[in-house]
């Protein structure tokens, strides 16, 4: 395909698919967008820089010595360039985004509000104490909930992400472990877990050994039981769990742990199932990282950093990372040096530069004070009964392993059985986007064959699950059909089906100009 000089691309006459062309790509108000290599240029600015003083430079060997060649646009085109391409993405903002695991619930305009008031955006982490009393309260006040609603002993609020916070966790125990000279090496997790589990406790440097689920999709007790011994340092358990279930025997599980002089983490992901329901503290927990970004909304996913604080239990709390903020008679303190703390203090360091993710703090403290506790409440029940509302609405075309274990919790689970013709998950989740969804989360958890796991979360209207519902059954008829148009879908999508192994193995990172002879083609 030519580019042209001045811009545009013309098109090629017909699609792959034998449609007709528009000149210029364009599918009526679907806007083709070239790379910023292609239309832009060296010689074009959107700003006008005065003559640089002559200066005496000072990078030695290190200095460029030719030119950068980055493409440059006008302001106008950049604006295009940008709006164009995201257009050409899907968003909270546009539709429903079922991927499970995921929460990825409407972010109130109120949250953005406060969090862009100036005394908590314009605000340096490396200002006096002093002059951010008002953001330390924000974090302090955060704390407190978070610790109310867990009924937990203490909150490290510096992990970044819900990963950030299993290392947190880990780290914790690992120091628990060492300050009593305990060697343990073994974390067990279950065969559904999150990837980031086994990664953390790897990372940690502990073995990891997994841990049988039961035809029900929960945790086999007895399994567990038989395993626990003198070397194992603990289990990262996720409840609810990621088939959607809960995890009834949550306190057999963590008492049976303990027995043996383990510590039990849980994986907070799923929290917007239980929030303001369940006290995680009541259930034995040691551990356990809250996504700020998935239950307590704030943007995610694309959209804006997360923020995964960790609750910890009594006898987990003394190890807890630095920084945190005290309150003390003058006011708020960010506690940073060990030496400041009192003497028994057995931190294990400090996970981040400075205290975490303010916009974050705020958004999601914006969030639970606006709901209050009532609301919290509500917005669990909300989601479970809408992931239960796609559920009972779908698994009479959708196979769903663990209907006949009773309600689930905020995510429904089906799999690709029955699916005839050679067509899997990833076609129907292709054929989705083609119906305007963002696809739901494929094959995983790995216990589900094809996994499909949706979270609709409670932001959705009923108008809204049902339309989705219409295009999953749908799609889910035609795939057990076998209708082999599902191979070719996404058809309407600005590109067709990629090959998203080849992209995440060999992404091509570098722009190269195109060989004359090849540009001419
Ligand atoms: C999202 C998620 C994580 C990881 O959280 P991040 O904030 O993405 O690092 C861990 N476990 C489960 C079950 C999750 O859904």
């Amino acid at each position: 395909m030519t580019v042209n000089p001045s811009g545009w691309r013309p098109s090629t006459p017909a699609n792959e698919q034998g449609e007709a062309n528009t000149v210029t790509g364009n599918r009526a108000l679907m806007l083709e967008e070239a790379l910023l290599f292609e239309i832009g240029d060296t010689e074009r600015t959107g700003v006008d820089f005065g003559e640089v003083p002559s200066a005496v430079q000072r990078l030695g060997k290190l200095a460029r010595n030719r030119p950068i060649g980055l493409a440059g646009m006008t302001e106008p085109e950049a604006v295009r360039h940008y709006t164009r391409l995201s257009r050409q993405n899907y968003a909270i903002d546009l539709g429903l985004f079922p991927l499970g695991s995921c929460t990825m619930k409407h972010n109130p305009r109120l949250n953005e509000k406060l969090a862009r008031l100036p005394g908590f955006a314009d605000i340096h982490p490396l200002q006096p104490q002093e002059t951010v009393q008002g953001a330390l309260e924000v974090i302090d006040q955060l704390a407190a909930w978070l610790i109310t609603l867990t009924g937990m002993h203490s909150v490290a609020m510096s992990p970044k992400a819900g990963a950030h916070g299993e290392l947190c966790g880990l780290l914790s125990i690992r120091s628990a472990l060492d300050a009593r000279g305990d060697k343990r090496e073994v974390v067990l997790v279950p065969e559904s877990a999150h990837g980031t589990n086994p990664a953390t406790a790897a990372f940690c440097g502990f073995r990891v050994e997994s841990i049988p689920a039961t035809s029900a999709g929960r945790v086999d007790l007895d399994a567990l039981r038989e395993r626990l011994g003198p070397d194992v340092a603990g289990v990262m358990i996720t409840n609810p769990n990621t088939c959607g279930l809960f995890e009834p025997d949550m306190i057999a599980i963590s008492d049976a742990v303990h027995a043996v002089g383990g510590f039990v983490y849980c994986d907070g992901a799923n929290f917007n199932a239980i929030v303001g329901k369940v006290r995680p503290g009541d259930l034995g927990i040691d551990a356990m990282h809250i996504n700020l970004h998935k239950t307590f909304s704030t943007p995610h996913g694309g959209g804006g950093p997360g923020s995964g604080p960790v609750v910890l239990s009594e006898a987990l709390s003394p190890f807890a990372p630095l920084p945190y903020v005290t309150k003390t008679s003058d006011g708020f303190r960010l506690v940073e040096e060990e030496t400041a703390l009192a003497e028994s203090s057995e931190s294990f360091g400090r996970m981040v530069a400075f205290h975490g993710q303010m916009g974050m703090f705020t958004r999601a403290l914006t969030y639970i004070l606006s709901h209050g506790a009532n609301g919290l409440r509500q917005v669990a029940e909300d989601s479970v009964l809408n992931a239960n509302y796609i559920l009972r609405s779908l698994e009479d075309v959708l196979d769903a392993p663990f209907a006949h274990s009773g309600p689930c919790m905020h995510e429904a689970i089906f799999s690709d059985k029955g699916f005839s013709g050679g067509l899997s998950t990833i076609d129907l989740a292709k054929a989705l986007i083609d119906e305007g969804f963002h696809p739901m989360t494929m094959y995983f958890p790995l216990v589900v064959h094809g996994a499909m796991l949706v979270e609709p979360t409670e932001t959705e209207s009923k108008a809204s699950l049902d339309q989705f519902i219409a295009a999953l059954r749908s799609i889910g008829e035609r795939a057990k059909a076998g209708d082999q148009s599902l191979k070719a879908a996404p058809v309407h999508a600005p590109r067709r089906r990629l090959d998203e192994t080849l992209a995440a193995r060999k992404p091509v990172l570098t722009y190269r100009d195109p060989e004359p002879a090849q540009a001419a083609e």
